[in-house]
């Protein structure tokens, strides 16, 4: 053994090593003396799976009489990024794999790092779900994630001349050690045919197409290793045999047609939409993976209890926004025409059964099919979304409704060329629905959802999202970690209310000291990765003030890009000022076909080539925009930053979960009364926040009644010097028109409200400035958000869903 006469290994590190060992001979095929990382990061996944499996089975094999109920959690998204890390913290074998490692030669942290991101994700909501998997585990809840096996996860984006250009991803291209096939569990999916009266009663639907969903199981093993749940994510396979006889004619692709359109469903997450085509899978999609999950739910649920009937006894299904809602007709479906049950019966199960989340209210992003596409993709479910529809208008007309009401209502929108709303289908199918953040809500009841809430009282609640802190804190700052766990013990770690004892100490100065201690490292390591990933040379010792999240318009990046050029005019124009070192850093990837998210990716970059490149600011300001933008790099920023920017036009993010992971890592957040930072600002109290910009009534006001960007960009200096220096092509000196359109297009509709908060956002921004200046005060405040915000734990968050929305117990 290469131990080298170092102390004798404890059992379970010796145990361990050997599995390791073994895993890399029978498993990998490798040899210890020549094995690659990869092949050790195989090896050392599939011993660690090994130690998940007798629970998961336990996990699996509860008694019908054990079993309360079960949570189907459906997301057409999960962004769960790398699992070993996960995996072994929640097992408590992080040190133990470390030096079973070190013994055989390797490094853990090099292990780590071979592992795929797995981005079956774009954003917010796919993290929240994985988040939630890591929490269900953790609470004990029984619980099934249900999702698509994509093949290609979110695009890996690369930037290039200052602009993003999309590559397809791959993380299954080297195999995943986590998932088991299940060869066994497989859902037939029907799409197309027609729907035609059975002799002995009913319909029957003869689709013209089957494509077969595959399981593919991934343990989600919970805190502490004492409960594992399944992650089940559904490949598409075709049902079409391959057409030999044309094959052996000479028709290679021609025979195979079919069978690509049918695995063509979990080919790619997020197949641009812009064509029709694109539309239909989509929708393909979203059918596919909803039918399958409730099929295998159905299934699972008689084998253990016999009768369909007590299937909302026993079953929550949870709809992660509208993907899913086409459940709520499929489900109708399964009960009447498979399982024979009858129309209120069936309806009262799924009722009972569903509960759907909203995640945005903004009217583009509201999903809606054709009428046209579902009648010809989905004969049957269209037919029971009509039934459903005119039972609910029934229902509110004799309740009174009147013929405004009734049409506000109504699933189908007639107007846009008659269109079947999801987000009203989703309401009308489940017994709750919630949005994720008190706000949110609130706009929830009085906008999108208004008529629908007075129609169905009470059925609107909040759930504030939260965030895993085993990922967010434990596993992205193990220094900060083992600083908190050194000063006030180990019991946040069980349970994070213990985070306030921290707050007595905000007011130590050693403590203090510490903590930015553990900041500089931080920060030290990030400049590291920027330096390799981009070349930009950054201090470590600058305030790092950090914008990450996808590109869009909402989150205005924009407004930040402004503001750095304001930053940038005023120190050339007083360089004899005391200027507060700043880095600027950006990450995000913006959606292939939205144009405008493209445009404000190129200016950053193009301001970052400036700036970083103009030597009288002798460095003093910095812009970095960190390309590929997913789990892991956010893992890597985030303990770094000292300022987190949450700056969205207020009453557009619903909620954002990006704001809970900074403040927790003890950034100050600089941002709007938007989404959770209304609660956020709450708990850590104004002193510890910059808060700025309009709020949700007021901008919701502008938005509709319109402004005059002008007289707000006449009235501000900075901001005309700003659209000048852009104008004249300071940042394109080779293109001097590249930013012409975007500062016209800001003049004449600024949507998004920028040139309205710019004005408030600077001079918050100059606050921070100072703040920095004072590091007693910015470390106290720091150290408060860290102590503050326990509350956006997302255990928290799923016991408030266990308890008001699925009615489980939670142990
Ligand atoms: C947390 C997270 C998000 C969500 O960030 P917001 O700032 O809330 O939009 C998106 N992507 C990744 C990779 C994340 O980790």
């Amino acid at each position: 053994m290469p131990d080298d006469g170092a102390a004798p290994a404890s059992p379970e590190v010796a145990a361990l090593r050997a599995a390791i060992l073994d895993k890399l001979i029978y498993q990998v095929g490798g040899r210890d003396e020549r094995a690659s990382p990869r092949d050790w990061f195989l090896a050392a996944t599939l011993a660690v799976r090994d130690r998940i499996m007798d629970r998961w089975r336990a996990a699996n094999d509860l008694s019908a009489a054990e079993h309360h109920r079960q949570v189907c959690y459906l997301s057409m998204e999960f962004l769960i990024g790398r699992l070993l890390s996960d995996a072994l913290g929640n097992l408590g074998l992080t040190e133990t794999m470390r030096e079973a490692l070190s013994g055989l030669g390797v490094e853990l942290e090099e292990i780590y790092a071979q592992e795929p991101d797995a981005a079956l994700g774009n954003g917010g909501l796919g993290r929240l779900a994985a988040c939630f998997m890591d929490s269900m585990a953790s609470l004990s809840i029984p619980a099934f994630g249900y999702g698509i096996r994509y093949e290609h996860g979110l695009f890996r984006q690369l930037i290039q001349d200052g602009r993003q250009r999309e590559v397809p991803e791959d993380w299954l291209s080297l195999g995943n050690p986590w998932e088991f096939e299940r060869a066994n569990i497989v859902c037939d999916v029907g799409f197309g045919g027609h729907v035609a009266p059975r002799a002995e009663g009913g319909v029957a639907w003869h689709p013209g197409e089957v494509v077969r969903a595959i399981a593919y199981d991934t343990p989600v093993v919970g805190w502490g290793g004492k409960w594992v749940n399944t992650l089940r994510l559904w490949s598409a396979r075709a049902t079409d045999p391959l057409q030999l006889d044309a094959f052996n004619s000479g028709d290679h692709i021609g025979a195979q047609l079919n069978r690509v359109r049918a695995e063509a469903i979990s080919r790619v997450l997020y197949p641009g939409d812009e064509s029709p085509a694109g539309q239909e899978l989509r929708l393909r999609q979203e059918y596919f993976f909803a039918s399958a999950s409730l099929q295998d739910m159905i299934r699972r649920h008689k084998r253990l209890h016999g009768e369909v009937t007590t299937l909302a006894e026993k079953n929550a299904v949870q709809l992660n926004d509208t993907h899913p809602a086409i459940g709520v007709a499929e489900l109708m479906r399964l009960l009447i025409d498979v399982h024979g049950l009858e129309w209120d019966e069936a309806w009262r199960i799924g009722i009972a059964t569903f509960s759907y989340t909203n995640h945005t209210l903004m009217p583009e992003a509201l999903e809606s099919w054709p009428v046209a596409l579902m009648e010809r993709l989905l004969p049957r479910n269209m037919q029971i979304i009509y039934l459903i529809n005119a039972q609910h208008l029934e229902a509110a007309r004799q309740a009174g409704a009147n013929d405004g009401m009734l049409e506000a209502i109504s699933i189908i929108n007639e107007h846009a060329g008659r269109r079947v709303r999801m987000g009203h289908l989703a309401f009308v199918g489940s017994h709750k629905v919630n949005g994720v953040s008190a706000l949110h809500t609130g706009l929830m009841k009085t906008t999108v959802f208004a008529e629908l809430d007075r129609a169905c009282p009470g059925r609107i609640t909040n759930k504030t999202n939260g965030i895993t802190f085993r990922r967010w804190l434990q596993r992205a700052n193990p220094g900060l970690t083992k600083l908190i766990t050194d000063s006030i013990g180990p019991r946040f770690l069980d349970d994070p209310e213990h985070l306030a004892e921290l707050a007595p100490l905000a007011h130590d100065a050693a403590f203090r000291e510490a903590f930015e201690a553990q900041r500089l490292a931080a920060k030290r390591r990030l400049a590291e990765v920027v330096r390799a990933r981009i070349g930009v040379a950054v201090d470590p010792q600058a305030l790092f003030d950090v914008q990450i999240k996808r590109i869009h318009e909402y989150k205005r990046q924009l407004l930040n890009i402004l503001q750095t050029i304001a930053l940038y005019n005023a120190m050339r124009a007083q360089p004899m000022s005391r200027w507060t070192p700043r880095v600027k850093i950006f990450a995000g990837k913006a959606a292939p076909s939205y144009h405008q998210a493209k445009l404000i990716i190129r200016l950053a970059n193009d301001v970052a080539r400036v700036v970083n490149n103009d030597p009288t600011l002798h460095g003093l300001l910095k812009v970095a925009f960190l390309p590929n933008y997913n789990v892991t790099l956010a893992e890597s920023i985030i303990p770094a930053a000292d300022l987190s920017e949450q700056i969205s036009t207020a009453g557009l993010e619903a909620s954002g979960t990006g704001n809970m992971k900074f403040a927790l890592n003890g950034a100050l957040t600089i941002g709007t009364l938007d989404g959770a930072n209304v609660e956020i600002s709450e708990r850590v109290g104004l002193d510890n926040i910059f808060i700025f910009g309009l709020k949700a009534d007021a901008a919701g006001a502008m938005r509709r009644d319109g402004f005059d960007a002008r007289a707000a960009v006449a009235a501000s200096p900075e901001l005309q010097g700003v659209l000048d220096s852009l104008m004249g092509g300071v940042f394109s000196p080779e293109e001097p028109d590249r930013y012409r359109g975007l500062v016209e297009g800001l003049l004449a509709h600024d949507s998004f409200l920028v040139t309205a908060d710019f004005d408030s956002y600077q001079r918050s921004q100059r606050q921070v400035a100072e703040r920095w200046r004072q590091p007693d005060d910015w470390w106290r405040s720091a150290v408060l958000n860290t102590a503050n915000v326990a509350w956006f734990s997302s255990d928290r968050t799923i016991r408030d869903y266990a308890e008001e929305i699925w009615k489980l117990p939670v142990r």
